[in-house]
């Protein structure tokens, strides 16, 4: 196939991820839009295998079988509530796959100052992205420690880290071989500033991690495109970037804090929450049916416990059997609740919750006052006061959704402990909060079951 005949393809396929990405925009069309999207990909790289600069195609089928069977493997297997973490792996794995197609652009026929400058970006970004996300991955997994770890010297540390990747990468640009031992250090420092970058990122802060780190595969493979000069690569890549960037900054604003702050303040590292005290109301589920029977509104609140719980499709059909008793039923989502952007969403799209059902936070907290209950469902951060009202807290000043403020509020979890950011929750202790301990999914079953009779 001609170049210009792939480059009109790559055209269709750009104009198939546009299309797919608005789609994805309401959650109404978000299958269609993926399915777009797909076949967008999917013509993208078909017609690359005509490319006629492809020496051997034995390569290309052993990686994509080994690479389909893990994606569709694991795919299959993870646990809704690891799919953060399994997002986290993903953009690991873009950033790693354009840093070996940056480098493997030295190879080609001697480029330009400019390939060998995104050359090195792309294998500057993607060997961060990749680290980077690894420890995403172990934070949001807990397979280490959620929170923020700083120490003393880390500003100082991370500006020399700078400093070294600037310098290596000027001398490797001046000077491009693929033996270069600039090549090498840059390779190093970037997987090391991919630690150092996130590490003193953690606890309630962590959604802006992943949806940067999102960012960065993008821009890591826009590079790699210019430097391979492949236009989907630089295209795909560009939108993957900018999409990035507009979700961390809603991401940010979410927690009303700025990127740098984020960045570099780590989370909780100097504050301490004052000690919440009081007494706890527990109610049985009897009871929250007699309450619930007798509501004229109630908002569902869910957070990552009900992914935990897996308590989606019997919270839908709770609102079901609310809604048919005369009471005004809607679910109101936190953009950060859960552990992925969209996490809330995703689960109640899968329940066909009606999307018309589902209320932004600004909007809930406008009406909350009036509302009869409010059922939090595993959710903690994303509605503790003490994100309004203490300014000692770790998660002040971030915007929460302001459930204390409805004339009752059942909190349904299995214990005391706290949410992902460790920040204790006074909510708990609230004179209208009743506590409804337990699992989510069993409580609400037990409800449902009240209600049926
Ligand atoms: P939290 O992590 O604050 O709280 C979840 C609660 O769910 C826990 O307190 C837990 O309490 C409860 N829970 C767990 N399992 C169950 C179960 N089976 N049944 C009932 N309850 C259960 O969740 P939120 O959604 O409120 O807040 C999200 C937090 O995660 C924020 O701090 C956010 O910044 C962070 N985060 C968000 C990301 C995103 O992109 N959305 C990414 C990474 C982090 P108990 O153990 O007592 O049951």
């Amino acid at each position: 196939m001609s170049l210009e005949l792939i480059n009109l393809w790559y055209i269709v396929a750009a104009a198939l991820f546009v299309f797919g990405l608005k789609q994805l925009g309401s959650p109404a069309t978000a299958v269609r839009g993926n399915l777009l999207s797909s076949i967008g990909m999917f013509i993208a790289i078909a017609v690359t295998l005509f490319n006629a600069e492809i020496i051997s195609f034995t390569w290309i089928i052993v990686a994509t079988v080994i690479g389909g069977i893990i994606g569709a493997v694991t795919a299959q297997k993870v646990a809704m509530t690891s799919m953060p973490e399994m997002v986290a792996l993903f953009n690991g794995s873009g950033g790693i796959a354009s840093l070996f197609v940056g480098w493997a652009a030295l190879y080609g026929a001697g480029g330009s100052t400019f390939t060998d400058v995104t050359i090195v970006i792309s294998i500057l970004i993607g060997g961060m992205t990749f680290t980077g996300s690894i420890l995403a991955w172990g934070k949001l997994s807990e397979v280490m420690t959620s929170s923020a770890i700083v120490f003393g010297a880390q500003r100082l540390v991370n500006a020399a880290l700078v400093v070294a990747i600037i310098a290596c990468s000027v001398m490797f640009v001046m000077n491009p071989s693929t033996d270069s031992p600039y090549l090498y250090a840059v390779v190093g420092l970037s997987f090391l500033f991919g630690v150092m970058a996130v590490l003193p990122i953690g606890g309630a802060d962590m959604p802006v991690v992943i949806s940067l780190l999102n960012s960065y595969s993008g821009l890591a493979a826009c590079a790699a495109g210019f430097a391979i000069n492949n236009n989907i690569l630089i295209v795909a890549g560009a939108m993957v970037g900018a999409a990035g960037i507009i979700l961390t900054n809603i991401m940010c604003k979410a927690m009303n804090r700025s990127l740098a702050n984020v960045l570099f303040s780590g989370f909780g590292a100097v504050k301490q929450a004052t000690k919440v005290e009081g007494e706890v109301k527990p109610i049985n589920t009897e009871d929250a049916f007699l309450i619930l029977e007798a509501a004229q509104s109630v908002t569902f609140v869910p957070g990552y416990g009900m992914a935990v719980a897996q308590a989606q499709h019997v919270v839908r059909e709770l609102g079901e059997l609310l809604e048919g008793n005369g009471a005004e039923v809607t679910y109101a989502i936190h953009p950060v609740a859960g552990r992925m952007p969209g996490h809330m969403n995703v689960l109640l799209a899968e329940a066909n919750v009606p999307y018309d059902q589902l209320v932004e936070m600004d909007d809930i907290n406008r009406r909350i006052e009036g509302l009869d209950v409010a059922v939090v469902i595993g959710a903690n951060d994303v509605v503790n006061p003490a994100a309004r009202n203490d300014e000692n807290s770790p998660i002040y000043g971030m915007p929460i959704i302001n459930v204390d403020q409805a004339k009752t509020v059942f909190v349904l979890k299995r214990s005391m402990a706290s949410g992902f950011s460790g920040v204790d929750n006074p909510l708990f202790f609230g004179e209208n909060t009743r506590m409804l301990f337990g699992d989510a999914k069993e409580s609400i079953s037990a409800v449902v079951g009240e209600f049926k009779g």
